[in-house]
């Protein structure tokens, strides 16, 4: 498979580059140049396969002329061992639940997928040791750093801003050690965003070493997720609910709707899609009035979803308008008559998730508590719902205790982490001294 830029001034890439690049050229995301229909037998009897299954035949169609057929069955099984449930909270309302990997929030699923893919091509095709850097709210740096702990050939550095990650979250990638750094940044998120994009595009650190992403730009890691997606509707087939099936996805760098919307692409019967925004609403935005306004971002209960400039939103409009080749007022309309938005500040959040424990006695996380919300106010009638509960509520254990009046339990997976010791090394949000400690590593 090719793989071109959405700003279309690099050259066309095979995946091995792609997934090892991150970023093309022109700061451009890359992009598949074809999504293979998946046939209709295979879409109306997925209740018949295990999610190992399905998603190899998902993968496949992504990265089978790329890998060969042994090597990525080993890796999608590796990927996926554990399963992504769906809980009915209420009639036709599901919760799918993304949160029973390693680290307990989705991201596992790609960090792991991508982790393997490139352990494959270091192998394969004697890459040399690659250098992956991510910037994290919180939940990103977790997932990345377990995916790749201990894999050979790979360092992984996390970025992440100083005291603006809770003490779980920040224990899941501070105490690894091994082929992991974490790197407390004295700044916000959009620094640490800031201090990898400069790094990537700077030419004198990219000779002294071999640099990726493995934040949801990564070709690697955002698109594993269509998987649990297909799961998730053949979950639905089971249970005889899969017609009007609509997916809401609590939305920040906007990577999981967009796999979503591969799916969608490939064949997956979904009836249409809900992105559900916390307070950053440039995404909401532009479904209103088809403009695209970036904006710094705002902190929120949901912090996983602080993100004033969504980076796959390149993505999304470039699956429409070059995919279906559509101009840019078809391609707003394409993407409104298929997505619709919700925004929610934090009194509503915290509002949703207290009613949603009194009412159904389940504890949403406040990302979760996005999507539940917008299902609520938006499903009509005929339609089944289901949103994405993308991290399990005891990451957000302070805040969900105090919302909804409660102790939950830490789950022992995530009680490990908080029993190692913090290891991070201090920097400024200056670019020179971020460089200046990684030409001396
Ligand atoms: C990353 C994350 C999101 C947002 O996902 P995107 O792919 O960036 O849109 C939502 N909720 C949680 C818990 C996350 O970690």
């Amino acid at each position: 498979m090719k793989y071109y830029s959405t700003n279309n001034q690099a050259p066309i890439a095979d995946l091995h580059k792609a997934v090892v690049k991150g970023l093309a050229e022109d700061r451009g995301l890359y992009m598949p140049e074809r999504i293979k229909q998946l046939p209709a037998d295979f879409l109306d009897n997925m209740r018949d396969l295990s999610f190992q299954e399905i998603a190899y035949t998902v993968a496949d169609a992504f990265f089978g002329e790329d890998v060969d057929a042994g090597s990525l069955k080993q890796i999608v099984y590796d990927t996926l061992a554990f399963e992504t449930p769906i809980v009915k909270l209420e009639e036709n309302i599901y919760s799918l639940e993304l949160f029973h990997g390693p680290t307990l929030a989705f991201k596992d699923v790609g960090a792991r997928f991508m982790a393997r893919l490139l352990q494959y091509f270091i192998k394969q095709e004697g890459t040399e040791k690659v250098n992956v850097l991510v910037a994290t709210s919180g939940d990103t740096g977790s997932a990345v750093a377990n995916g790749f702990l201990g894999v050979d050939g790979i360092h992984v550095y996390v970025l992440y801003p100083k005291g603006k990650v809770s003490k779980i979250q920040e224990s899941q990638f501070t105490t690894l050690g091994k082929n992991i750094t974490a790197i407390e940044v004295d700044g916000v998120f959009d620094d640490c965003q800031a201090l990898v994009k400069n790094a990537f595009m700077d030419a004198e650190l990219n000779q002294h070493m071999k640099l990726t992403s493995a934040n949801s730009i990564n070709v690697a890691r955002f698109l594993p997720q269509a998987f649990y997606y297909f799961n998730a509707v053949a979950q639905l087939q089971r249970e005889g609910k899969a017609d009007r099936c609509v997916i809401c996805v609590p939305s920040g760098n906007f990577g999981n709707i967009c796999a979503a919307l591969f799916g969608h692409a490939m064949g997956m019967p979904v009836k249409r899609f809900i992105a559900a925004n916390n307070a950053n609403d440039v995404f909401f935005n532009y479904l209103q009035s088809g403009k695209y306004n970036p904006k710094a971002s705002i902190q929120t209960l949901a912090n996983a979803m602080d993100v004033g400039d969504p980076s796959n939103f390149a993505r999304i409009i470039d699956l429409y308008s070059k995919h279906q080749q559509l101009s840019p007022e078809e391609t707003h309309q394409r993407i409104t008559s298929l997505i619709s938005g919700a925004t929610y500040n934090d009194k509503q959040i915290s509002e949703t998730m207290r009613q949603c424990f009194a009412e159904t006695g389940y504890t949403l996380d406040p990302h979760g508590a996005c999507g539940y919300r917008a299902l609520k106010e938006q499903l009509q009638l005929g339609e089944v719902g289901v949103f994405c509960e993308t991290a399990h509520p005891a990451k957000f254990k302070e805040t969900v205790d105090s919302i909804i009046g409660g102790d939950i339990e830490i789950p022992e997976r995530l009680a490990a982490f908080m029993k190692g010791q913090k290891q991070s090394v201090e920097m400024s949000k200056e670019f020179a001294d971020f460089k200046e400690f990684l030409l001396k590593q």
